[in-house]
């Protein structure tokens, strides 16, 4: 009996310090899920990186063979350009972005990077080409500064802090009771989702990737953090080739070219101005959304009369 209550005393303390990891854990699972899904090619090279052009070429994809998710998608970031995706919700905007990470591999047609298919390269050397700020940031339960630093190891303090700075964050970190070394995450001081956004913003201005994904996040934020989050994605995205899955609208009236994805299918492309003048889906969500915005704003002002 002796002989088996070592062990047993050992499983409750293995069990215990398992379920303090609880939150790491189920990061590392989701890590591993998603990694596991895809794996280098024999004769995998690294990536060539040049300016970063994308091209999407009658792109074929389902998580689920039962159900087609993209339906043949072509579409092109040059260099340096910015190329929205609207569309609702379910549409694939999303996968998309998986899709270019190299998440999943595709069922037919091509994605290139500077003309090399992200099949045929490193997944280490595409991932380090590619900064995405995520619909949903998970932060790891550390400091704030390692939280930052993460997108590039070895940063300076001054670099940490400038990359804040630019994200709109900094001043925020300094009125924390620990600043920059104040722990965060689920064990730590829980931050808002407009905070933890910026938090990715500056690690992704302090890797600097030549190609930008970002998945503008779907939560109502107060204006004055949209307005910030805006204006610090506005900056990192500055002559990168960036894809910006867009919620709002009012994001990105300035893109280089706005593709709407309907069920999986490019439904209208162009600028803002000419699918305005097309009046079709993109036309009639714009209107949509900017009566949502005057009610918002006209429920505002009726509440500051009073
Ligand atoms: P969007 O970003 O446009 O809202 P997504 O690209 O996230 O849409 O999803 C497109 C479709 O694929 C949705 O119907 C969604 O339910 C489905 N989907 C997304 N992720 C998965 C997955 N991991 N497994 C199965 N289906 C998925
Ligand atoms: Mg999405």
């Amino acid at each position: 009996l002796m002989q088996l209550s070592v062990p047993l005393n050992f499983i409750g303390f293995v069990y215990r310090e398992i379920r303090q990891g609880l939150t790491d854990i189920e990061e590392m699972f989701a890590l591993l899920e998603v990694q596991a899904e895809v794996v280098d090619s024999p004769d995998a090279k690294a990536l060539a990186i040049g300016q970063g052009a994308i091209a999407f070429k009658d792109v074929r994809f389902s998580y689920d063979p039962a159900r087609p998710i993209l339906k043949g998608v072509s579409f092109e970031v040059p260099a340096g350009k910015t190329v929205a995706i609207v569309g609702p919700s379910g549409a694939g905007k999303s996968t998309i972005s998986r899709l270019l990470y190299r998440f999943y591999d595709i069922q037919g047609g091509s994605i290139t990077i500077d003309g090399q298919d992200v099949r045929e390269i490193t997944q280490k050397s595409l991932r380090s080409a590619i900064g995405m700020v995520p619909q949903d940031t998970v932060l790891f339960n550390d400091t704030v500064a390692y939280n930052i630093r993460y997108g590039r190891p070895g940063a300076s303090e001054t670099e940490v802090q400038k990359a804040a700075e630019i994200a709109q964050i900094d001043r925020f970190i300094k009125q924390l009771p620990e600043g920059y070394e104040t722990k965060v995450g689920e064990r730590g001081l829980k931050l808002s989702g407009g905070e933890k956004q910026r938090v990715a913003i500056a690690r992704t201005i302090l890797k600097a990737p030549p190609i930008l994904i970002l998945d503008e996040a779907t939560s109502a934020l107060d204006t004055t953090t949209e307005h910030e989050i805006q204006s610090a994605l506005d900056q990192v995205s500055k002559n990168r080739t960036t894809l910006v899955i867009a919620h709002r609208l009012s994001t990105v009236i300035n893109a280089d070219e706005i593709i709407v994805l309907r069920h999986g299918e490019i439904a209208e492309r162009g600028t803002h101005t000419a699918l305005l003048e097309e009046n079709g889906l993109y036309a009639s969500m714009w209107n949509r959304q900017r009566e949502a915005v005057q009610a918002e704003e006209q429920l505002r002002r009726v509440r500051e009369s009073d």
